[in-house]
This record gives structure tokens, sequence and C-alpha cells, in this order.
């Protein structure tokens, strides 16, 4: 648990959710301020601050629960689809600082507006930049 985190007070249960899954390794809660109904938000109880030090062995795990949630999600809901997202750092919109994936079913003519601007990128060739970046694997 790391202090001031509001994810791991909720984790020991200090602060109130609707938690609609938990398990060992896992804990899942209805978004406070959900940008659609059903917003869901699902962490690991091990705190990690993003996912570049999320452990891999809890990460691997991660899919299959989000899976199960997300067609819990479905089921109840009868969305007609659902935005699977995951922001870090501040730049990227990380507002909590404790790994997070939002669930976000989606409706027709909702308000969700989930969005980035193709072809954007125009700089190092991309034979070159997938070289540089294998190299970290
Ligand atoms: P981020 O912007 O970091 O990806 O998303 C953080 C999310 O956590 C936001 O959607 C926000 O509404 C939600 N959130 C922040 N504080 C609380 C809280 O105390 N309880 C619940 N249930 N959700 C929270
Ligand atoms: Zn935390």
């Amino acid at each position: 648990m790391k202090d001031n985190c509001v994810f791991c007070k909720i984790i020991a249960g200090e602060i109130p959710s609707y938690t609609i899954y938990e398990d060992d390794d896992f804990k899942a809660f209805m978004d406070i301020s959900p940008a659609s109904k059903g917003h869901t938000i699902l962490i690991p109880k091990q705190h990690a601050d993003n996912i570049f030090d999320l452990d891999e062995t809890v990460a691997s795990k991660l899919l299959p629960v989000a899976s199960k949630i997300a067609k819990a999600l479905k089921a109840e809901l009868t969305c007609e689809g659902l935005n699977l997202i995951q922001n870090n750092g501040e730049i990227a919109g990380q507002t909590v600082f404790h790994f997070h994936m939002h669930l976000i079913p989606r409706y027709k003519d909702d308000n969700v507006v989930v969005k980035w601007v193709q072809d954007k990128y125009e700089g190092e060739p991309l034979d070159q930049l997938s070289e540089k970046i294998k190299k970290h694997l």
C-alpha cells in the first residue's frame, strides 16, 4: 500500500466503492465520475504507479479478468461496444497514479470521446525506429 494513494485506500476499505469484482490480485469498481453507464475501473491490489513498473506476473493475469468483466458489462447493459483504456503518466491523461484499466461501455450517441489523429507522426522512418525499440526487448 502506498501512502495517500486513493486506489490503495479503496483496496483497504478506507474509501468506499461499488465493487463488482474482487479476487486475491484484483479489484474492479464503478468509476466515481462515469463517462458512460457502467464505467468500471480495474486495478491490481499490488500498487504500481503505472505500466512501467507493473509486475509482469500481475500483468499476465490482468486480461482474463478484464475480459470477464467486459462480458458481464455487456450482458447486463447491452452496450454496443466497450473501450478498454489505460493511461500512463500525466501527459497521457493519468490522474490517479495507481495502475488501472478503464472499461467504458459504449452506446449509440453517448458522450465518450477517444481520439487521436492518424498519420500525425512524420518523423523517423519506421524501419529504423522498430530496430531501435527492438533492442530493449
Ligand atoms: P485516470 O485519469 O487516472 O486514467 O483515471 C482515474 C479515474 O479514477 C477517473 O475516471 C476518476 O473518476 C476515478 N476516480 C478517482 N477517484 C476515485 C474514487 O475515489 N473512487 C472511484 N470509484 N473512482 C475514482
Ligand atoms: Zn495504490
